[in-house]
């Protein structure tokens, strides 16, 4: 019998206390106090002030289950969903840390101990494959001569003269911020072991080697895009997707088939016609009710900027892919209960507020529903009309403003089309809008300052040469 996803999470919290790490709750997906994120996207963020030494940890090693969401910033996954079958908005990261403890030789030997002992994950050693920092013969060493894995399973990435790779295999956490070089462990999907060389693996990166746990060496805090400098502490940082492992340990491919998102799909697929229970839509649908479910837990409501721009983005991105499948009914809500049952220990947070989230869902739901209709219809004609296989910034921009489309949804449709957006003028007539607004609010307040007095006249004398133009607009008007 495969382990579930909820034993898998257990197991790793279980394997790292026996290791002397200290448990700590996941942290909230509004970091605390860092203007620099907009949502928690690692594990190592509630530690960000530990690393770089502005605070001490209680404890000199921790294991956390993080919940993460990526869409946006330095990592956003949010157009890779519905596209791979290893990305998601809302994951949880599985993750060790050392704050100037233990460092790479201890850090790699836990995880291989976890991932191939007979005891915890069992996953036989051929199937691994490591990449390590182009210039990090130490990590190099550990692997090949501690470790014992074989030459050709460790791949250098990040060399400077390979320009296609040379970002990865350092991490960071955005602009700013500790970062360093990490080492990171992929799982090989084929039968077929025989590689000839490296670039192979590079080349199939994507499909056949996924990456399922990478391990970080923060030695280092980015200041600015040019600049990082050495931090006093050494500390390990690593992160494992949970679904990702699950995916391993349950012998499936793709995240979507393990067991809680088929529980989830499942249920969603009741909504609708579709047999098809690998269409893309109900992967969609299920990946964005599990963060919707978790942002709104964590007190974000949905709204027109920021963090709350973010989940009513999410939200209407889900609702465009029921409507695309057919569901007519209000369904998004309806999700929320089988989210806190298929995610265990983890849908802990959610019970209490499930009413409160429902609701916003519910509420969200009614309001999109009655433009979404109207607005995809003018969408198809215009998608229609292009000769270019652009859509203008115009008719993106009245999708939004009239409509509530959020740009990347109507981008959504359109990559369904191979039809590109015209960002740039999109962009052009947002500006336009906002400055007429601006406008409009000056002149309104301007308006109510001096409509005291009751006469036009009076009012243009009084700032004529400041407010000449909004004495027109007033005659226009
Ligand atoms: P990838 O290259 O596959 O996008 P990453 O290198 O961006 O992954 P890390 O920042 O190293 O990911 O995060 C640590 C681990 O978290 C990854 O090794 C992976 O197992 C998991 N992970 C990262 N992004 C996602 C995601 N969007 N959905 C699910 N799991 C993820
Ligand atoms: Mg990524
Ligand atoms: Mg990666
Ligand atoms: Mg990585």
């Amino acid at each position: 019998m495969n382990k579930t996803t909820n034993k898998i999470r257990q197991d790793f919290l279980n394997f790292f206390e026996k290791k002397g790490h200290v448990i700590i709750p996941s942290s909230s997906l509004v970091p605390y106090d860092d203007s620099t994120l907009l949502f928690t996207n690692a594990g190592m963020n509630q530690f960000k002030d530990i690393f770089l030494g502005q605070k001490k940890s209680d404890y000199p090693c921790v294991a956390t289950v993080q919940r993460c969401l990526r869409t946006g910033g330095k990592h956003n996954d949010l157009e890779n969903v519905g596209y791979t079958s290893k990305h998601h908005t809302f994951f949880e990261m599985l993750g060790n840390f050392s704050f100037g403890n233990y460092f790479k030789k201890e850090a790699i030997e836990y995880s291989w101990e976890l991932l191939t002992s007979k005891k915890w994950f069992n996953i036989p050693k051929n199937k691994l494959w490591i990449s390590v920092y182009h210039d990090d013969d130490e990590t190099y060493k550990i692997w090949k001569n501690v470790i014992q894995v074989p030459s050709q399973h460790i791949i250098r990435i990040g060399d400077k003269n390979n320009l296609k790779y040379n970002s990865e295999n350092f991490w960071q956490m955005g602009d700013t911020g500790p970062c360093g070089p990490c080492t990171e462990i992929f799982y090989d999907y084929s039968n077929n072991s025989d590689l000839d060389d490296s670039l192979e693996f590079l080349e199939n990166k994507n499909d056949r080697f996924i990456e399922i746990w990478n391990i970080v060496f923060i030695e280092f805090n980015r200041i600015s895009k040019t600049k990082i400098i050495p931090l006093e502490n050494k500390c390990i940082d690593t992160g494992m997707g949970l679904e990702r492992i699950s995916a391993v340990l349950q012998n499936v491919h793709s995240n979507y088939d393990i067991d809680i998102f088929q529980i989830l799909i499942k249920n969603i697929a009741k909504f609708t016609k579709i047999k098809d229970l690998n269409h893309a839509s109900l992967k969609i649908i299920a990946d964005h009710i599990r963060s919707c479910t978790y942002i709104i837990a964590d007190d974000i409501i949905p709204s027109n900027e920021h963090r709350g721009y973010v989940l009513r983005r999410i939200i209407r991105r889900a609702l465009r892919h029921g409507h695309k499948i057919g569901i007519k009914e209000k369904f998004f809500y309806k999700l929320v209960s089988n989210v806190i049952e298929i995610m265990g220990k983890s849908g802990n947070v959610l019970k209490q507020k499930q009413e409160k989230i429902e609701e916003i869902l519910k509420t969200e739901e009614i309001q999109f529903s009655h433009t979404l209709d109207k607005g995809l219809k003018i969408l198809n004609l215009e998608i229609q009309k292009t000769h270019s296989n652009v859509l203008s910034g115009k008719t993106v921009f009245y999708l939004y403003d009239t409509f509530g489309f959020p740009v990347d949804l109507t981008a959504d449709v359109c990559r369904e089309k191979n039809i590109k957006i015209d960002y740039k003028n999109y962009e052009l007539c947002k500006e336009n809008q906002k400055e007429q607004s601006n406008f409009n609010k000056k002149f309104y307040k301007n308006y109510n300052d001096y409509i005291i007095v009751n006469d036009i006249c009076t009012f243009q004398g009084y700032k004529k040469n400041k407010v000449k133009s909004l004495v027109k607009y007033i005659f226009v008007k």
